[in-house]
């Protein structure tokens, strides 16, 4: 027999257990679940309300979820963590969006790719795992500061940034265009361009930052949803850290995204935005079975055409649900269930194969989401349009997972790209050059504006030589 979901002591008021895949979690991480919904009731969702009102930092939240064990969700048992997975990891975040607060939610997102960049490359960093054994204890929040101001949502060219080596340690600069809690978390960790950098963007490395040598403008923040999460800019100045701050070797940039970084946001994001989908369900549900019509004497939820979109929706929902937590499985497949002791092997990147599949699940839960709200929205008609029944703040803070990087425009286009013209079509870092629209742009000019083309590109390939010779000839 399903068990009975609790809320506040009460039997939950949205949708039960028997529409949750249960099957997926062990009795642990069941247990972690009924108690994580019950701090959303008591904790999480009465401040969700005052953080998106008042643009307030969940920070209160951050406390109550420290008080489960949740910042050090898959933090080894050995190092005062829960050990857990990753199937663990999107229930948790999904749970914290349905029952409690997307935007800490967002942010706790943010957290976990943070401690998973961290825990990558923990296992000869006594810095990283003094840092990681006190997350909990300390209610230490970490971040991931990624997106430039010049490339957009390409948050993978950080070209506004650099770090050189200094007598000291490393000289960091980064100026980035959103931060998840910047200028509130405790740990950064940013992405720039390797030291001695030569023009080659695919070359990054990441390092440990921490609180106090960040500038951020938490006064500019004022968004339409996830208002509580304070995604604005993040400046390092400059700011020189000791030489055990880089994350993992230099250039380990590419492998931190492929295998932590990307997977780990793809992961929880997606479980954000199904959490968000679920929440608009139930919150429809109570009211749709609550309102009477007195005239048909009939309540919403009577209606045919209401039953239909609850019907559509909770099986979209579902459906990015199981493609999310099945995602979830497969990493826990690879990695032995979480363990963090194969990254010894500084060649082990067994999530990295499976990239593609993270774009999708993100698509397909992020897609979801903006029509089941505006859906569920459409359900409870005028009243939901008001803001007491917090309808309008699910789909609000829903609408952020089209726009969030990787945005949907460039997924869907990966994915395709991907099937039908290879990987190397991808070209993160703008370093392919595409012959067909070359030729074809050259065809187009007549004999006079080839020569003219010529010249330039002969003065041009003049240019970048002569450095060359004059290094040559100064070394003989
Ligand atoms: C709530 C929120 C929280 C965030 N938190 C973080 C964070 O913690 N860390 C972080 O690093 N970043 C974060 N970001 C930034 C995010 O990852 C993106 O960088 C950002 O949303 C991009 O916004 P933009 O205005 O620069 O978009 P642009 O890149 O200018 O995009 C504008 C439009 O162009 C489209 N487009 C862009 N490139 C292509 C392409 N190659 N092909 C086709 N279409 C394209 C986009 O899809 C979009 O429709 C956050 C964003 C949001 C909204």
């Amino acid at each position: 027999m399903t068990a009975t979901k609790s809320w506040s002591g009460s039997e939950y008021w949205g949708l039960g257990y028997d529409f949750d895949p249960q099957w997926l979690l062990t009795p642990v991480q069941q247990k972690l679940q009924s108690n994580l919904i019950e701090i959303c009731a008591s904790v999480l969702r009465p401040n969700a309300i005052e953080s998106d009102r008042h643009l307030i930092y969940p920070r209160r939240n951050f406390e109550a979820l420290a008080s489960l064990g949740l910042l050090g969700l898959f933090v080894p048992k050995a190092w005062g963590g829960l050990g857990e997975n990753h199937v663990c990891a999107a229930m948790v975040v999904e749970t914290i969006a349905r029952y409690g607060c997307p935007s800490t939610a967002m942010c706790y997102t943010m957290h976990l790719g943070a401690t998973a960049a961290a825990l990558f490359r923990a296992h000869d960093s006594p810095e990283l795992q003094q840092l990681l054994k006190r997350l909990d204890r300390n209610v230490l929040i970490g971040t991931l500061s990624y997106s430039d101001p010049e490339t957009g949502s390409h948050f993978w060219y950080p070209v506004s940034s650099k770090a050189e080596r200094t007598l000291h340690g490393w000289q960091v600069s980064k100026k980035a265009s959103w931060t998840t809690s910047a200028g509130f978390a405790d740990w950064y960790i940013v992405q720039t361009t390797s030291p001695e950098f030569d023009g080659n963007y695919s070359d990054l490395s990441c390092f440990l930052i921490y609180a106090d040598e960040v500038q951020a403008e938490p006064h500019k923040w004022d968004a339409m949803g996830l208002r509580g999460n304070q995604s604005g800019t993040l400046h390092v100045d400059g700011v020189t850290v000791p030489i055990d701050r880089m994350i993992g070797p230099k250039s380990d940039g590419i492998a931190s995204n492929d295998e932590i970084v990307d997977p780990f946001f793809l992961l929880c994001s997606s479980a954000c935005w199904n959490g968000i989908a679920m929440g608009a369900i139930d919150i429809a549900k109570r009211h749709v079975t609550r309102k009477k019509h007195a005239d048909v004497g009939m309540r919403v939820a009577d209606y045919p055409t209401i039953q239909d979109y609850f019907g559509e929706a909770i099986i979209d929902t579902n459906a990015c649900r199981s493609f999310t937590f099945s995602m979830g499985k497969l990493m826990d497949d690879l990695t032995q269930n979480c363990d963090w002791s194969i990254h010894q092997d500084l060649t082990a990147l067994p999530r990295s194969t499976y990239l593609p599949w993270y774009w999708q699940i993100k698509f397909s839960a992020a897609k979801n989401v903006a029509q089941v709200c505006d859906k569920m929205l459409h359900s409870c008609g005028g009243s939901g349009f008001k803001k007491d029944m917090e309808i309008e703040r699910y789909l609000r803070d829903g609408k952020a997972g089209w726009v969030m990087g990787p945005t949907n425009e460039v997924l869907r286009q990966f994915v395709g790209k991907l099937a039908l013209l290879g990987f190397e079509s991808l070209d993160y870092w703008n370093q392919q050059v595409n012959d067909r629209v070359l030729h074809n742009e050259v065809k187009k000019l007549d004999a006079a504006g080839k020569r003219k083309l010529a010249e330039q590109l002969l003065a041009q390939a003049a240019a970048a030589e002569v450095p060359e010779k004059t290094l040559a000839s100064g070394a003989a």
